[in-house]
């Protein structure tokens, strides 16, 4: 029996063995275009044997392709170049926000495509959510073979319990407990991971975008909310609740405006698209003068505010400086607090432009601490609109290139 159990131990040990040998080989293969089988043997020091069993594998699978050989004439024939293929398997993407749902395909690249939209009608309970969600999935699953669709992945906004998706807490939808991840499952019948959507605009920020290769980055999202992540150590930290990193939730100004938290005075309330234009409508109901007082209709956006700041109007400029001054902030206690390689800004608010990305950078030198190592790079998301889409796909993605066909 003694004897039995050791070889099935064995067995189990070696498959996991090729496992993770193939996904180090194809993981190689995808960051450096340069490598050939016999330069990934010598950098591996697996044999030459295992790694051409591995590469053939992987070309059967389309996953790699070789390069067509180039004939160099007398200095004989340089080594067949080995390429990642990223466009033979795609993941789903699903990006739920407050007033629009959107669904796309993303190849292992990252790269979005059929992009889908609906908008989502006002006070939507979830049920009509997953419905509009079902419906724009579907329009762009036609647009693809079956069998090439690894599964999906779904950003959403609070706080979203990993891994069964459970959307705990979702202030701006006033959402509690909702199983998002079973209820497109059931809708769909494919295998699905849910995630707050500024946990996924990480993923894909280190898969695809600005921290790839770093370790440990920090993410901010201002968008209609402000959403935080933290990768350490090549990882995504999600907490003990799937909480961590709610930076949009610091409290910056104790006694300060009404958050969707039910807390007053968060980061959120003074720097996200919904909180910039509510301060405005604060202080223009409070008699404030502006060219906003003019602006119809109200609530004033985000987009509106920006465009008065930047003809020099007093209250518009104020609400921006207070902004940059904020984030400043929240740069800076977050280089304080992990140490990271990097912080990534991304969403709708850094997207507007001007001054903004800028004075967040100044205010934060002025209250980062100086350690003497060299400043922290802060860095503009590289995917923009689209990194919440490739995020959500990234969930399906990065997981499928950890143990890339683990079933064969
Ligand atoms: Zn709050």
């Amino acid at each position: 029996v003694i004897a039995s159990n050791g070889r099935a131990h064995r067995k189990i040990d070696g498959r996991l063995m090729q496992q993770a040998n193939r996904a180090m080989v194809l993981n190689l293969i995808r960051r450096d275009p340069s490598l050939s089988r016999a330069s990934i043997a010598r950098e591996t020091e697996l044999s030459p044997a295992t790694i051409s069993g591995i590469v053939d594998h992987l070309l059967d699978e389309g996953l790699v392709r070789e390069e067509a050989a180039i004939v160099t004439g007398n200095v004989g024939r340089r080594p067949v170049r080995l390429l990642f293929n990223p466009s033979a398997r795609v993941a789903l993407g699903i990006a739920i926000d407050l007033r629009e749902v959107t669904a796309a395909l993303v190849d292992l690249g990252g790269t979005v495509s059929e992009t889908m939209r609906a908008a989502v009608p006002v006070d939507s309970d979830p049920a009509t959510v997953v419905d509009l969600v079902a419906k724009v999935s579907r329009r762009a699953l036609k647009r693809v073979s079956p069998d090439l669709v690894l599964g999906v992945g779904v950003a959403v906004p609070g706080v979203v319990h990993w891994p069964d998706g459970v959307n705990l807490f979702s202030p701006n939808f006033g959402w509690r407990n909702v199983p998002i991840r079973a209820m497109i499952e059931q809708r769909l019948g494919l295998p699905v991971r849910a995630e707050n959507e500024a946990r996924a605009v990480a993923l894909a920020e280190y898969e695809f975008g600005a921290a790839r290769g770093m370790r440990t980055a920090v993410f901010i999202d201002v968008g209609s909310g402000v959403g935080g992540a933290v990768i350490i150590g090549g990882a995504l930290y999600r907490g003990e609740h799937g909480a961590a990193a709610e930076i949009g939730h610091n409290t910056v100004e104790p006694g300060g405006p009404l958050c969707g938290c039910g807390n007053r005075g968060c980061l959120e309330v003074f720097t996200s698209a919904t909180g910039i234009s509510a301060r405005a409508d604060d202080a223009l109901a409070a008699g404030r003068q502006s060219v906003l007082a003019s602006t119809l209709p109200h609530p004033v956006s985000v987009e509106q505010i920006m465009i008065a700041a930047a003809s020099g109007d007093a209250l518009a400029c104020e609400l921006f400086d207070r902004a940059a001054a904020y984030l400043g902030l929240a740069v800076a206690n977050a280089v304080d607090n992990w140490d990271p390689d990097l912080v990534v800004l991304s969403g709708s608010v850094i997207r507007l432009g001007g001054r903004l990305f800028d004075e967040i950078r100044v205010f934060e030198q002025r209250f980062v601490l100086k350690t003497g190592t060299g400043s922290v790079g802060v860095a503009r998301s590289m995917l923009g609109a689209d990194a919440k889409l490739a995020g959500a796909a990234s969930l399906v993605i990065s997981e499928y290139l950890t143990t890339p066909l683990a079933a064969s």
